[in-house]
């Protein structure tokens, strides 16, 4: 009897391997071998059950949506072969809660994917981002920002009140900095809004405030939120936004 459970079990685990390879390829997404084996590793441990189509497709990340029992989870998987490998080593190489022993182009890969996984945890414990489940190489599953199944949309593409946005988005700023966090690539393609909230996301490039790149991408931050900000009408500058957010 457990023999049957076994085959339909894999019945079940083909079928969705096959649908989902039929979704990528309409969508003409190539993954290599070893990124799918992760992602039916994924399903096959139960950390997802299904899934169920592309999001975004970008030139070093694919995120997909996918589903976990009643609860819709973004995926985000990073190509190993188009990935700027030489830009993450040196993100990489200030961050001293990370150890990079071998360095081929997966190893690096693989530790940016980590660092964007721990900086999502503890983004995600101090303002509106989508919280981090999983992370398997070069494979993040988090928290779908969505209604009804219906990626929320980014700040660049909807209408809502400006003075309060910009509000919210300082005020998530200066929270990241009290916990030496720096978004790194803050804009308002990588703000999104799900029911008039904002919620920061693509946390990939961010650093702690002791990185030595840290200083200089939270200037560009500031510059490219409020340069957004100035086009709504709002009055602000980003040497004042620099200076409320570090105290300096
Ligand atoms: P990239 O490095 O390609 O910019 P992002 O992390 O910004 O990767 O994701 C690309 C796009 O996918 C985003 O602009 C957003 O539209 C969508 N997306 C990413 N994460 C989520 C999420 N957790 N929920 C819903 N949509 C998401
Ligand atoms: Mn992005």
């Amino acid at each position: 009897e457990e023999f049957e459970l076994d085959k339909e079990y894999q019945k079940e685990i083909l079928e969705r391997e096959r649908k989902f390879l039929e979704e990528l390829k309409t969508a003409n997404e190539v993954f290599d071998k070893r990124t799918l084996m992760i992602l039916f590793s994924i399903l096959a441990g139960k950390h997802l059950s299904e899934y169920i189509g592309v999001i975004n497709s970008g030139k070093e990340a694919v995120v997909l949506k996918a589903r976990k029992g009643h609860l819709y989870r973004a995926v985000k998987i990073y190509r190993v072969a188009t990935c700027d490998f030489k830009t993450m080593l040196k993100y990489l190489q200030g961050d001293p809660r990370l150890h990079i022993k071998r360095s081929s182009r997966r190893a690096i890969v693989n530790a940016w994917v980590e660092k964007e996984f721990r900086n999502l945890k503890r983004a995600s414990s101090i303002i509106n981002a989508p919280k981090a489940r999983l992370r398997r190489e070069n494979v993040l599953v988090m928290d779908f920002i969505g209604v009804r199944g219906d990626p929320a949309p980014k700040l660049k593409e909807v209408e809502i009140d400006w003075e309060n946005a910009f509000k919210t988005v300082k005020d998530f700023m200066i929270k990241l900095y009290e916990e030496e966090l720096v978004h790194g690539d803050l804009s308002e393609y990588n703000i999104l809004v799900k029911e008039d909230e904002i919620y920061f996301i693509d946390f990939s490039q961010s650093v702690i405030t002791q990185h030595p790149l840290a200083n200089a991408l939270l200037i560009r931050d500031c510059i490219n939120i409020c340069n957004f900000f100035k086009k709504k009408g709002i009055n602000c500058n980003y040497k004042d936004l620099y200076k409320e957010i570090t105290g300096k």
